[in-house]
């Protein structure tokens, strides 16, 4: 990773594009990361209620609390504060939202400053690792869950070289929250012939794994959604040698339901490889996308599994893509740390062309965004 090091404080207009929480969090992160001051005005003017909610304070004072930083004006419905990290400390830390704010959100805005940390502080587990134990929901609507996160974000990560891993202790679902996750990040160490990052082809499916779980409700609600989830996708032509389904059991206080599909494509060879990688080097990698859904009251389980299955659809017939709509948002950052890559995205959000905004005003790379047809663009990272 090549940072800036600046003096002077960045000033970021938080309405800028999307104009939601990702501003925040992810200039929290590249604050930290670069050791830049920064001062961010009109918080989450795009949204109904602007201003600091639970999860986004929480991120502010995570951040505080691990890079020992000058924080003015971080309060609830705050619409502007300023923020000035010292140095980075790893070691074990425990956040709680204090509400059903989504866990996942406050980890990644801590994930890339702890994984780029030097670890001086031993901890429980490992002398060299950082581990973060949040309190909040698991599950939310509009972020990335538990699920997304072990079986989407940690895998696409892993091939940059970043170690991570994700255990649920508690599920949480709003409105009571109570849920728990631990993640061990080992630091981040770039070794000389990793192979590049190339997620732009599209290899054969390999395998859709459907998921149901609930937190104290009926079992037979799983068993309804994968069964619409499973027919849906016959009906589409998908073969059933490539589908397995299964209902789990959550632990926590509440009750809440969630169903997910897991598709695994293979990774055609790369292009665009330095003289000294392997020209496979991604030939025989799989990459893994997740789409999720949480239950809702008046949503009945079979229409829950035929939402789900269109999901699927739309990724494996409307695109050749190997990077769905959330996991290209989120993997703009750490493959901007990483040094670089590309991916083909099968849709470009108002969250990824602001995400490639803001780091573009930390880091001195160059993020494009080719278009390729309606369902795909091409997206390279230079750094
Ligand atoms: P706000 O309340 O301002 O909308 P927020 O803090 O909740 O803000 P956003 O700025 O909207 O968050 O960012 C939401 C993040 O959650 C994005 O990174 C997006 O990729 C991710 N996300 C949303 N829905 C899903 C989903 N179904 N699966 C995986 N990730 C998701």
């Amino acid at each position: 990773m090549s940072v800036v090091k600046k003096d002077q404080v960045l000033k970021i207009d938080g309405s800028t594009g999307e104009g939601g929480g990702q501003i925040i969090r992810t200039a929290l992160a590249l604050s930290m990361l670069t050791g830049t001051p920064i001062e961010i005005s009109n918080i989450r003017a795009g949204r109904s209620k602007p201003g600091l909610m639970r999860q986004h304070l929480m991120c502010v004072q995570a951040s505080q609390q691990i890079s020992n930083a000058k924080v003015s004006g971080a309060h609830l419905g705050s619409t502007a504060f300023s923020f000035a990290p010292n140095d980075i400390t790893s070691g074990d830390y425990t956040f709680d939202i204090g509400s059903a704010g989504s866990t996942s959100l406050v980890l990644q805005t801590v994930l890339p400053a702890l994984l780029f940390a030097n670890t001086t502080t031993a901890t429980l587990n490992d002398p060299t690792a950082a581990t973060v134990t949040i309190k909040g929901g698991t599950h939310n609507p509009l972020a990335p869950t538990t699920d997304f996160l072990q079986l989407a974000f940690i895998p696409a990560i892993a091939k940059l070289g970043m170690q991570v891993a994700i255990e649920l202790g508690q599920t949480g679902f709003a409105p009571l929250g109570g849920g728990e996750i631990i993640a061990t990040m080992q630091p981040f160490v770039r070794r000389a012939g990793t192979a590049p990052f190339n997620l732009s082809e599209r290899g054969d499916l390999v395998a859709i794994k459907l998921v149901a779980s609930n937190l104290n409700l009926d079992y037979d609600i799983c068993k309804r959604e994968l069964s619409s989830a499973t027919a849906c996708l016959l009906e589409s032509g998908i073969n059933e040698s490539l589908i397995t389904s299964k209902c789990a059991k959550l632990t926590g206080i509440g009750e809440g339901n969630t169903c997910y599909a897991v598709v695994d494509h293979q990774v055609k060879g790369t292009a665009n490889v330095s003289p000294n990688a392997n020209a496979n080097a991604n030939a025989n990698e799989v990459h893994r996308e997740v789409f999720s859904l949480l239950g809702e009251r008046r949503t009945s389980a079979e229409n829950m599994g035929n939402r789900l299955a269109g999901m699927v659809k739309r990724y494996l017939l409307d695109s050749d893509a190997l990077v769905d709509e959330y996991l290209t948002d989120q993997l703009l950052l750490p493959l901007a740390l990483a040094g670089g890559g590309e991916f083909t995205a099968r849709t470009i959000s108002r969250h990824t062309e602001t995400q490639a905004w803001l780091i573009q005003q930390f880091l001195p790379i160059d993020i494009q965004i080719s278009p390729i047809n309606a369902n795909k663009s091409l997206i390279k990272i230079i750094s």
